[in-house]
């Protein structure tokens, strides 16, 4: 294809395991952010045929140290680049131990129906078999593909599509890692060819109430962690921190231990909004007819770092719980 008639895909680098190197091929765990957005694009110089390619690095560091600050940044430059009528697209490569809170926080906040696409590596680059190059051409190919678009933010690795709001890490070591166990991929790459076979229901980019176009700081959020004998002492200390919301990770179906209970009671007192999510990894906490007398949120099938995500940029909008939970049941 004439080279100036190929879409034009910018690559936002942010550092993680894509971009880093180890001491030796065979490290695949110790090893360190070396490696900017220039070396990416040139390890994997087939991307030349795909699209034309803009490279540029918004910060680089490991996924676990990204704050509220730079998710800001990150979904204000994407707004940016993609308001441009010459851009077709976006690919950001993204530490993968938090990849899927950026990737839900782009889904609610990019506003453009244009393809974007998060995509990282288990793999240092050094490694023997590292998995960050295929994974780049495949971002690149799948965000210059033509049905890429109006699907909500994606997240390939591993020859995968999955959508940005159901897709999670599942295992902490293996290629494979980044799946969704009810609602599956949405498509698969497979030797160079996108296949989609699905469209997310749930609202996504520009159908949703948030706008961050003014936002300077979002509110403050934190996941407390429920289990056998646990505390009220953490829940004191958030409230005492400050937080406006509380997205508890509670046992089975959303169900909250004694105390976690008393802490819900006095988040509810200290006008913090509670909401009910679980550390099962997958389902729905299903809605409670006590959640409205204790003025609590079900989370419905939204992990606790994805609930976080969701309850900052409701709260940016609105305190009102029955607002708050239309929100968790459309988003
Ligand atoms: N181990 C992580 C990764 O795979 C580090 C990070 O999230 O930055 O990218």
């Amino acid at each position: 294809m004439n080279k100036s008639k190929l879409p034009h895909v910018v690559i936002i680098g942010t550092g993680g395991t894509i971009a880093s190197t180890a001491p030796s091929s065979t490290a695949l765990t110790d090893y360190s952010v070396t490696e900017g957005i220039d070396s990416l694009l040139k390890a994997v110089p087939e991307i030349a045929k795909l699209a034309r390619i803009g490279g540029e690095q918004l910060f680089n560091i490991e996924s676990f140290a990204i704050t509220n600050k730079m998710l800001l940044k990150m979904a204000t430059r994407v707004n940016q680049l993609l308001a441009d009528p010459d851009i077709d697209g976006i690919v950001i490569t993204h530490g993968t131990d938090t990849l899927e809170e950026s990737a839900y926080f782009l889904n609610l906040t990019v506003k453009s129906h244009k393809p974007v696409v998060l995509v990282g590596a288990m793999r240092p680059g050094s490694a023997i078999s590292a998995d960050g190059p295929l994974n780049l051409y495949n971002a690149v190919l799948l965000a210059a593909h033509p049905q890429a678009s109006h699907l909500g933010v994606l997240v390939s690795l591993n020859d995968r599509i999955v959508a940005a709001r159901f897709v999670s890490k599942t295992n902490t070591t293996q290629v494979d890692t980044f799946r969704s166990y009810e609602q599956g991929c949405i498509g698969h790459i497979n030797n160079q060819q996108v296949h989609l076979y699905q469209t997310p229901t749930r609202l996504h980019t520009t159908q949703t109430d948030f706008d961050i176009s003014a936002t300077k700081a979002l509110p403050s959020v934190d996941i407390i962690y429920d289990h056998q004998n646990a505390g009220l002492h953490f829940y004191e200390a958030s409230i005492a921190a400050g937080a406006q919301g509380i997205v508890v990770a509670a046992c089975g179906n959303g169900s909250m231990s004694p105390q976690a209970r008393k802490g819900a009671r006095l988040a509810v007192k200290h006008k913090v909004i509670c909401v009910r999510s679980s550390r099962v990894g997958s389902g729905i906490v299903s809605a409670s007819v006590n959640d409205a007398r204790q003025r609590l949120v079900s989370a419905n099938s939204l992990n606790p770092q994805k609930a976080r995500i969701l309850l900052m940029l409701a709260l940016g909008v609105t305190g009102d719980i029955a607002q708050i939970q239309s929100y968790f049941d459309r988003y």
